[in-house]
């Protein structure tokens, strides 16, 4: 069986480019990848893709024909390809047999993919029928100030207890800069509030009441920096994506049946 692989993370944080990374990875260490993009409006990829929604729908047409503003029409284009998501995984099964990971792009507005009904569809859908863990890309320059931080993890928690799937935190952009400040934050709460010190009271004050979630969180994922560009920590993050399938054995799958 095939490990899906949903890539999920905030506009810019650098999915398309990790998949990228992943994908020749997986070349290079001679394991069988099939990538999949359900970012109907994006422009330009950087990998080899297998199962395009931009060959399924034309989301500049969505556009016109039903007079929509961009996200609209993103949104349109998902729910247009979810109707026709049978065929998808027939051809996913089709090929499952010789395949070791199915990686999958998601939209770059993270919450169309994330907060909407196809979206919902999709990942119950596959998590249903493959074993598919959660990789949540972070721009981790971009997180290194407490409260663009937090900001990110509760995002990447209100993910997590959505889909209950096993999830990898992926920090990425580490050529840029190291990503040990977030894993220190995360291990050590102290940490993190030392440095939100001279922060505002209403800010601290909101951060000292999300410990709690926060740290019972950061006990349910693993954590890998890596850097897109370089290839960086891609050995750790496929030992992280081997033990979050074991979660997904473990845990996801005997609650989903003991659902059925
Ligand atoms: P997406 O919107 O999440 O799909 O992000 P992209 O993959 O398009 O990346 C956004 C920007 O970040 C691009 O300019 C990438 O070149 C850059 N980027 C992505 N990953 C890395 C990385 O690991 N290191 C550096 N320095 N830049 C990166």
């Amino acid at each position: 069986q095939p490990l899906v692989v949903l890539v999920s993370g905030m506009a810019g944080s650098g999915k398309s480019t990790f998949v990228s990374q992943l994908s020749s990875h997986l070349k290079k260490t001679r394991k069988a990848g099939y990538t999949i993009n359900l970012d109907p409006a994006v422009q330009y990829l950087p990998f080899d893709i297998n199962i395009d929604i931009r060959d399924t729908v034309n989301y500049k047409e969505v556009m016109k024909q039903y007079t929509l503003g961009p996200n609209g029409a993103i949104l349109t284009a998902l729910n247009l390809f979810t109707t026709k998501f049978d065929q998808v995984l027939q051809l996913v099964d089709k090929r499952a047999p010789e395949l070791d990971y199915i990686v999958i792009d998601t939209p770059g507005q993270i919450e169309i993919f994330t907060w909407s009904a196809s979206g919902t569809i999709i990942t119950d859908t596959l998590a249903a029928t493959h074993p598919t863990v959660i990789c949540y890309v972070i721009d981790t320059p971009r997180s290194a100030s407490p409260a663009t931080f937090m900001s990110n993890m509760l995002y990447a928690c209100s993910i997590l207890y959505k889909t209950k799937l096993p999830f990898v935190l992926v920090w990425n952009k580490t050529d840029i800069k190291d990503h040990q400040f977030a894993v220190e934050w995360m291990r050590d709460f102290e940490a993190f509030q030392a440095a939100l010190a001279d922060d505002t009271t209403y800010m601290a004050t909101l951060v000292n009441s999300m410990c709690m979630v926060l740290d019972e969180f950061y006990q349910h994922l693993s954590v890998v920096g890596v850097s897109s560009v370089t290839g960086t920590g891609m050995d750790a993050l496929m030992d992280a994506l081997a033990e979050a399938r074991g979660r997904y054995d473990a845990d996801y799958l005997p609650e989903l049946e003991r659902a059925l």
